[in-house]
C-alpha cells in the first residue's frame, strides 16, 4: 500500500520517502490512534515530521494534490481534528525542548506534550503555564487557550507563549513574536491552529518551588452544599489558589464530587485555605500533599484511557451559583450511565488581568468553564451515542445562565456561530488575520472560527 501511495504522489512525495505511512504501516497505526476514537476518517497518509523543512514539503505536497490536511500535536482534541481523509502532518517527532541558559524561557517542539517540558523544568523548581492534564499537547492547548492550576497568578498558557516558528500556508518559515509579525502572533494566542503549522514555541518560566494540592472526594448527596461553600470560599481566595472541581464515577460506577484545590504561593499562607477545602462536608477520601508540578498534572491520568468514543460540550458560567450548581447535581443524578461526567476550571485574577485586545482569546471576565462530557467504550452503539449525546445537550441547555459562546477548544466541529460569540470583540480582527495568513482555508481541521462577514 505504502509503495503504490508512493509512486501514484509522484515526485514531492518521492521527497518525503521515509517520512510517510500510509493505512496498515505501524507508524500510521500508532499516528491515528489517538485518544478521542474516531470512525469515520481515514486519512490517505502520515507525514512523520521531524523539522520545520519536513512540514513545508508535506504542506507543498498536500496542496498540489488538493488534498485535506491536518496537524498532529498531542492528539488530545476530543472532536478528532488532529485527522482527516487527506494528509495528517505528524508532530510527534518533534517533542524536544530546550531551556534558556538564563532558566527564563523554554523552547518546545510543535509536537511536545506537556510531559515533555515538565520533565526539564520539574528538577530546577521552574514550571510553564500549562493545563492541567500532562499527556496533552502543549501546543493544541496554548493555540486554544490553555485554563489550569496557575491560572490566578499567572493567567492562561497563551498568555505565557513569547515567541512562536510558523510554517505559513504558503510554505514560508516565519517567526512571529511582540516584535515580529504581531498580527499573526496576537492570532496565534487564541485561533487555534487556524493560522500555520507551530513547529516551535517558546516560553516564559516561573519559579515555582512549592504545589500543594490534592484530590478531594465528598459525597454525590452532599454536593450542593460542598459547592456552595467552596465557590464561597474560591471568591475571597487569593491568586494563587484555584480549585477545579469534577462529578465522575469511581470504579464501583457511583458519584462522587471531586474538588481539586492547588496552592501555588507561599506554603504558609495556603495553609487555612487549604484547610477549608478539606472541610467542605464529610471527606470521603484524599489529603493535600505537597507535590512537584509535573506530579500535580498526572492527577488525573487515572481518569484518561485513549481510543474511547468521546463526545463533550462545554459553556461558560459568569459564577458558580446555587442554581448553576443544583442544575448541575441534577444533571449527574439523572446521569445516563457512568460515562457521564462533569468538570471545571476556574477563569480568574492574572488572566482576567490581560486586556481583551491583547490576544484573539475573547473572553477575559471571571467565569467557570465547565466540560460535560461522556466517555464511552470504543465499540458502542450508536443508540448509547445519541442517549448520552441527549444528556449532554439537556444539560448545557439547562445551564441557562451560560454566557454566550465557550471555549473555543472545546467546541465541535463548524460551530461558527458559537465561535464567533466566543471570540466576542475579536471576531473580525480574527477573521481579517484568517484572510491574511490562509486565505484558502487550507488549515480548515483546527478549532471553528466566527463566520466570515467580509
Ligand atoms: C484529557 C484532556 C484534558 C484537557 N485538559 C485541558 C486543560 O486543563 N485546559 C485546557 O485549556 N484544555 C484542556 N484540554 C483541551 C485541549 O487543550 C485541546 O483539546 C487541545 O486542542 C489539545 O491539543 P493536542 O495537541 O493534544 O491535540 P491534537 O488533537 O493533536 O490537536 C488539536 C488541534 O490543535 C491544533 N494543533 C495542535 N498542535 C498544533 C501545532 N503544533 N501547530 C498548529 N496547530 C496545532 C490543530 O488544529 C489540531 O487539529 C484537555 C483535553 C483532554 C483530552
Amino acid at each position: 500500500m505504502t509503495d503504490a501511495v508512493l509512486q501514484s504522489d509522484g515526485d514531492i512525495v518521492m521527497q518525503l520517502r521515509g517520512l510517510v505511512s500510509a493505512p496498515g504501516d505501524e507508524g500510521y497505526v500508532a499516528a491515528t490512534s489517538i485518544w478521542a476514537r474516531q470512525r469515520d476518517v481515514r486519512p490517505r497518509f502520515v507525514v512523520h515530521c521531524r523539522t520545520a523543512n519536513d512540514v513545508q514539503a508535506a504542506i507543498r505536497a498536500a496542496r498540489e494534490r488538493n488534498l485535506p490536511l491536518s496537524v498532529l500535536g498531542g492528539g488530545h482534541d476530543w472532536a478528532g481534528r488532529a485527522l482527516c481523509d487527506g494528509v495528517v502532518i505528524d508532530l510527534t517527532r518533534m517533542r524536544a525542548v530546550i531551556m534558556d541558559s538564563d532558566r527564563r524561557a523554554v523552547t518546545a517542539g510543535g509536537g511536545a506534550r506537556v510531559r515533555d517540558i515538565t520533565a526539564v523544568t520539574d528538577g530546577h523548581d521552574l514550571a510553564v503555564v500549562a493545563g492541567s492534564v500532562d499527556s496533552v499537547g502543549m501546543a493544541g492547548l496554548t493555540l486554544g487557550g490553555g485554563y489550569g492550576p496557575l491560572i490566578g497568578r499567572f493567567g492562561l498558557a497563551l498568555d505565557n507563549l513569547l515567541d512562536a516558528q510558523v510554517v505559513l500556508a504558503d510554505g514560508q518559515i516565519v517567526f512571529a513574536n511582540a516584535e515580529r509579525n504581531e498580527e499573526l502572533f496576537w492570532a496565534l494566542r487564541g485561533g487555534g491552529g487556524n493560522f500555520g503549522v507551530v513547529t516551535a514555541l517558546r516560553y516564559r518560566l516561573h519559579e515555582l518551588p512549592n504545589i500543594q494540592s490534592g484530590m478531594l472526594s465528598y459525597p454525590l448527596g452532599e454536593a450542593q452544599s460542598v459547592l456552595e461553600i467552596c465557590a464561597a470560599v474560591t471568591a475571597s481566595a487569593p491568586d494563587e489558589l484555584s480549585v477545579q472541581f469534577g462529578i465522575v464515577a469511581g470504579p464501583d460506577g457511583s458519584f462522587n464530587v471531586l474538588v481539586i484545590p492547588t496552592w501555588c504561593g507561599a506554603i504558609e499562607e495556603g495553609e487555612s485555605w487549604l484547610a477549608s477545602m478539606m472541610d467542605l462536608g464529610t471527606l470521603l477520601s484524599g489529603s493535600i500533599e505537597q507535590k512537584s508540578y509535573g506530579a500535580l498534572l498526572r492527577t488525573f491520568d487515572g481518569f484518561i484511557t485513549d481510543g474511547l468514543r468521546v463526545f463533550l460540550d462545554c459553556c461558560w458560567l459568569p459564577a458558580l451559583d446555587p442554581g448553576s450548581i443544583q442544575t448541575l447535581v441534577s444533571a449527574m443524578k439523572n446521569a445516563v450511565s457512568p460515562a457521564c461526567a462533569i468538570f471545571t476550571h476556574h477563569f480568574r485574577a492574572a488572566a482576567t488581568n490581560v486586556p481583551v485586545e491583547e490576544t484573539a482569546f475573547g473572553l477575559r471576565r471571571e467565569h467557570i468553564l465547565v466540560e460535560i462530557l461522556t466517555m464511552l467504550p470504543g465499540d458502542s452503539s450508536l443508540r448509547e451515542e445519541l442517549q448520552h449525546l441527549d444528556w449532554i445537550r439537556n444539560t448545557r441547555d439547562a445551564l441557562r445562565s451560560a454566557l454566550p459562546g465557550g471555549y473555543p477548544n472545546m467546541l465541535g466541529r463548524n460551530e461558527t456561530a458559537r465561535a464567533t460569540e466566543s471570540f466576542g470583540p475579536n471576531a473580525a480582527r480574527l477573521m481579517r488575520a484568517k484572510r491574511q495568513y490562509d486565505p484558502d482555508n487550507l488549515f480548515s481541521s483546527a478549532i471553528s472560527l466566527p463566520a466570515d462577514s467580509a
